[in-house]
């Protein structure tokens, strides 16, 4: 599991569900008409989310640092 999560904006998210659609885990769905991660287990940091957002409203500013 990453210990770390996407963050998100609430203020800037207007559930468009795009990042819904693109995550490959299901890690982040629409709850109350803004995006959540619902499933932080599952969230393997991809950053897919960000790319997709056309809002700027989630992110994953933290740099993965694989270990030996
Ligand atoms: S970082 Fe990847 S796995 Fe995690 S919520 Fe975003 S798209 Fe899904
Ligand atoms: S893609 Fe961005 S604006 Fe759309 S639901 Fe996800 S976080 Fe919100």
């Amino acid at each position: 599991m990453i210990a770390v999560l996407p963050i998100l904006d609430g203020e800037r998210c207007q559930g468009c569900g795009d990042c819904v659609a693109g995550c490959p885990t299901g890690a982040v769905a629409l709850v109350e008409g803004r995006a959540a991660i619902v499933h932080p287990d599952d969230c393997n940091y991809c950053a897919d989310c960000e790319t997709l957002c056309p809002r700027q409203a989630i992110s994953c500013p933290f740099e993965i640092v694989l270990g030996d």
